[in-house]
């Protein structure tokens, strides 16, 4: 595996596996791996002859009062377990790489980027959509492979792709989760043992709604209710949102029959976490 840390090191190394004629695939990642981001890169070792991850803290999509300084970092381990992979180029640019001094330039996808988290995380999205777009035009890849654990980002990221024509295809591959039920993140690291107990309050409230679809209630209210009623049960849990929305627009869904996304985010400990459960049309 090629470390990078220029674009210009990166340009010349995708250069040269397009000029072999190889498809490439990117994963992009804040780096803290675990096996959800594991999942992407088989994923895009599957569809593509190379496979570029990029690990990059992106300041701009953290608030001041947010964790970007105490993010947990740990690239060694992390170029052990992508080495294991067999990926072709890890890029990993500092800060000053990929925000020249003085850059002012912002892509925003208006309206859905102040939808879901970005109600409580005021222009995470934008901080988002502009480094991915910066990383897609760096790395051109053929595919671009993200997590349905993030699914306002998803959302974000497809109306980004299809707006400014990027020429890739994007690619979302299922949440991985802990035997237990609690969706891998690298944000679980904050949890003590008492913690990591609570925060599968999350992944129980998605599944009881999930139950009740089964069951043929399809209102959103009621199970916005059931969600809500399980999520109590866990009273050092603070709930930031649990909704029933349009998968692509993010607005809320009054019922599931088209299909719906089913969203949670809730504080605990010191941990933000978010969870989703995708309903398909019925
Ligand atoms: P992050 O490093 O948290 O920015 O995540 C990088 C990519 O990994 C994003 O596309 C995430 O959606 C994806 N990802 C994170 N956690 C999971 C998970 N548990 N299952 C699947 N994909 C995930």
């Amino acid at each position: 595996m090629k470390i990078v840390r220029t674009i210009a090191e990166m340009r010349a190394a995708v250069a040269g596996l397009r000029h072999q004629g190889r498809s490439l695939g990117l994963v992009p990642t804040m780096g803290a791996l675990h096996d959800g981001h594991i999942s992407l890169v088989r994923a895009a070792k599957t569809a593509c002859d190379a496979v570029a991850v990029t690990l990059f803290v992106n300041p701009t999509q953290f608030a001041p009062n947010e964790d970007f300084s105490k993010y947990p970092r740990t690239f060694e381990a992390d170029c052990r377990l992508l080495e294991a992979e067999k990926v072709d180029l890890l890029f990993a640019p500092d800060t000053a790489e990929m925000y020249p001094d003085g850059a002012t330039t912002w892509v925003s996808v208006e309206q859905i980027e102040d939808r879901l988290d970005g109600v409580s995380r005021p222009g995470h999205f934008r901080g988002v959509s502009t480094v991915v777009a910066d990383l897609f035009h760096i790395v051109a890849p053929d595919k671009a492979f993200f997590g349905q654990k993030d699914a306002a980002q998803v959302a974000i990221l497809r109306r980004m792709v299809r707006d400014l024509h990027f020429n890739l295809e994007l690619i979302v591959c299922p949440i991985v989760r802990e035997p237990d039920g609690l969706a891998m993140s690298s944000r679980n690291r904050y949890l003590s043992a008492g913690d990591r107990r609570h925060a599968l309050v999350l992944s129980r409230a998605l599944r009881a709604v999930e139950a009740q679809v089964q069951a043929g209630r399809t209102d959103a209210a009621p199970l916005i209710e059931t969600g809500l009623r399980i999520l109590a049960e866990e009273p050092s849990v603070r709930v930031d949102y649990f909704r029933i929305v349009d998968p692509d627009t993010l607005e809320d869904r009054p019922h599931v029959r088209d299909g719906a996304l089913v969203a949670v985010a809730a504080f605990v400990g010191p941990a933000r976490l978010i969870d989703n459960l995708l309903i398909s049309a019925l």
